[in-house]
């Protein structure tokens, strides 16, 4: 089936971030294939919310730290749609807060295969089928960084941060790489923002806590990260590529 909406496929669309970008691109006339890993409630939620306001949707698992997976989510995708215009490289982890000298090297496999192979693997599918150079008409893929990159994480997360490095070096590249076959890609920078990640890192009230230290004295939502990464998917950016665009609150 070949629909007329653009095709948007978020990784990690369940929740958070990834969940907010799924419902406002819904609302801005996108086709949104939501994926997840293994919230599979969670990415109904979503599908239905989109469903409900008359939107078209549907809930892909996958794990991106798996080639496989990746494979049969972008299946899934052509199967359904027939079509793909933009990928939101959004799934991403981070681990208990650590110091480098106790990681062991099962941990930094795991963050490194999710957060930067995964990412590389699904813009490559992307642009097998959107590059003008394979038949495509074109697209635009965002990359989820984080400000972490530019801190270093130190005391925290020095792997989670030099992932998210990885994705800034590898947004420049690849903007420039395919920059003449119609694909743009861009990146957003979030600081602070109020989600679920932070309990992963055994930090739940870290938004909370972290607030008064902040420019803007509060996190951000993953509300306005949509709107960052919505803006830079857009014919909006029409001439922006290789961005990094910093949605931190100033931090
Ligand atoms: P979140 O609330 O923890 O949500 C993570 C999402 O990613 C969920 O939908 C989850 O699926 C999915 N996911 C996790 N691992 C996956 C995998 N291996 N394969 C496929 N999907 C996977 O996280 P978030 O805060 O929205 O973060 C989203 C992105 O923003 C990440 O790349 C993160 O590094 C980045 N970021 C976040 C912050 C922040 O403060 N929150 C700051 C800077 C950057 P399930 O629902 O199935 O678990």
């Amino acid at each position: 089936m070949t629909g007329k909406s653009p095709v948007l496929l978020v990784t990690g669309g369940s929740r958070g971030i990834g969940a907010a970008v799924s419902i406002a691109a819904a609302r801005q006339g996108w086709a949104v294939a939501v994926n997840y890993a293994s919230n599979k409630a969670a990415a109904e939620t979503v599908v239905s919310a989109i469903r409900d306001a008359g939107g078209e949707a549907i809930a892909i698992a996958g794990d991106v730290g798996s080639a496989d997976d990746i494979g049969s989510i972008f299946s899934a995708v052509d199967q359904h749609f027939g079509r793909l215009d933009g990928l939101v490289n959004n799934a991403g982890i981070v681990d208990r807060v650590q110091r480098l000298d106790e990681m062991t090297p099962e941990r930094l496999d795991r963050m490194f295969r999710i957060n930067i192979t995964g990412s590389m693997l699904a813009a490559a599918e992307a642009i097998r089928r959107m590059s003008t150079r394979h038949g495509g008409k074109g697209g635009a893929i965002v990359n989820v960084s984080s400000v972490a990159a530019t801190l270093g994480g130190g005391g925290q997360y020095v792997d989670y941060a030099a992932s998210k490095g990885a994705i800034d070096t590898f947004t420049l590249g690849l903007a420039r790489e395919v920059a003449a076959e119609g694909i743009r890609v861009n990146a957003v920078r979030p600081g602070i923002i109020d989600t679920e990640i932070h309990a992963a890192a055994g930090l739940p009230e870290r938004a909370r806590e972290i607030a008064p230290q902040l420019p803007m004295k509060r996190a951000g939502t993953a509300e306005e990260v949509a709107d960052a990464i919505l803006y830079l998917l857009g014919a909006q950016a029409s001439y922006i590529t290789g961005a990094i665009l910093d949605v931190s609150g100033g931090r």
